[in-house]
């Protein structure tokens, strides 16, 4: 099997999984009892990640808490800060990740108003549509760094700036970025930033929300003083060691790291093109990750396409691992201005440095004859060549 959907999760990697273990048994004392050593150990190994992490974000410890996934972090991020404000408008984008539109969709069943910035053909929210949207009522603007569908990278030192100006909170779901490419707290100026170490060769199930000093939000989880008193329940003491092992060795020759991807996400990209007619690149052409490129392929349906792809020993995704279980086309897909017809013809293909320049080839090799041997099944690919000729 040819791994291509890095973007839904990664590997662990050994060294990140060597970094968990002591966890579970030399050290599996509970960090909050710190008077013998088997408790200091866990919470000293807890105190250094969140320390690893900081710098790497270019933040306090403090301002690091600890969550249970990406997910958990958008949603703490954006519910504590709606019920803290005593304000009722909330600004985010069309193209958000579930775990942000969801929530606001929550939010807005509990009397909170909500606006979707719409985003142009290459997925860009408009800085001016932002600064148009806030009102005195705006208790936050959650906008994504990277999307997961289509890679595009947006302007957020710029939006936050906006959001700032009118004296609103800023976060971001950077998911998709942090551990790709260089993410640093105080050059975008955000107030909260969510993350997830299975995007990064992390386990899954722990992720965490970057918090700014004298940001006040709400806290997640009553009970003990754990996070500062923010989310309640004795740390995931293995999984934080392996979340920081795994960021700082994807931080490690980022770079070059980033670089090697990108070389052959093009060139995958540019043999897709070639060799399949009728098929486009979705996402912006430069402000995008290193490692994602998503096609569309008129006259085909991506399941279809998944499927054969997947018999040739290709793990790939029609856009989202959350929405693939539905049949509906993807939200991003059709914010971009997709027809319906075309946003289902779509294929995400999410490349690490684990990849090499051979599987693209082969990638390249099997994709043109599986597209044009659905289509030749496509009733609408039939009508379309009558009508070309
Ligand atoms: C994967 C992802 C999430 C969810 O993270 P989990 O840790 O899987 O809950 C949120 N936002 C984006 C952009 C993602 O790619």
């Amino acid at each position: 099997m040819i791994y291509f959907d890095n973007a839904a999760t990664t590997a662990v990697t050994p060294a990140v999984r060597d970094a968990m273990l002591p966890y579970f048994t030399e050290y599996f004392g509970n960090p909050s009892s710190i008077f013998y050593s088997l408790g200091a150990e866990a919470r000293k190994g807890m105190e250094e990640a969140r320390a690893t992490v900081a710098e790497i974000l270019g933040c306090s410890p403090r301002e690091i808490f600890f969550t249970a996934s990406g997910s958990e972090a958008d949603n703490w991020a954006i519910r504590g800060a709606a019920l803290k404000s005593g304000k009722k408008h909330i600004i985010t984008s069309a193209i958000e990740h579930h775990a942000v539109i969801h929530t606001c969709e929550f939010l807005e069943k509990q009397g909170w108003r909500v606006t979707y910035l719409p985003v142009d053909a290459d997925g860009l929210v408009s800085p001016a549509d932002l600064e148009a949207a806030i009102c005195d009522d705006t208790a936050l603007v959650s906008i994504m760094y990277a999307n997961n569908e289509i890679g595009t990278i947006q302007p957020i030192r710029e939006l936050c700036e906006i959001a700032h100006k009118k004296g609103v909170l800023f976060h971001t779901d950077a998911v998709q970025a942090v551990g790709t490419v260089p993410v640093n707290v105080a050059d975008l100026c955000v107030d909260m930033l969510s993350l997830s170490a299975h995007k990064f060769h992390g386990p899954k199930g722990i992720g965490a929300l970057y918090i700014k000093k004298g940001v006040r939000i709400e806290r997640l989880i009553h009970g003990g003083a754990q996070e500062r008193g923010m989310r309640a329940g004795t740390e995931n003491t293995a999984y934080i060691a392996g979340l920081a092992k795994a960021l700082s060795d994807a931080t490690e020759k980022m770079e070059e790291k980033s670089e090697y991807v990108r070389k052959l996400r093009d060139k995958l990209t540019a043999g897709v093109l070639a060799a399949v007619p009728h098929a486009r690149l979705n996402g912006h052409a430069e402000k995008r990750l290193p490692g994602n490129a998503n096609f569309s392929f008129r006259f085909i349906e991506g399941e279809g396409l998944l499927l054969h792809l997947a018999l040739a020993g290709f793990a790939v995704s029609s856009g989202s691992a959350c929405a693939s279980a539905s049949l509906d086309p993807s939200h991003v897909l059709l914010a971009i201005g997709l027809p319906h017809e075309i946003a289902h013809g779509s294929l995400r293909v999410s490349l690490s440095a684990d990849n090499t320049e051979e599987e693209v080839d082969a990638f390249l090799a099997v994709l043109p004859p599986i597209v044009e041997r659905l289509r030749q099944m496509s009733p609408l690919y039939e009508e379309f060549l009558k009508g070309e000729n």
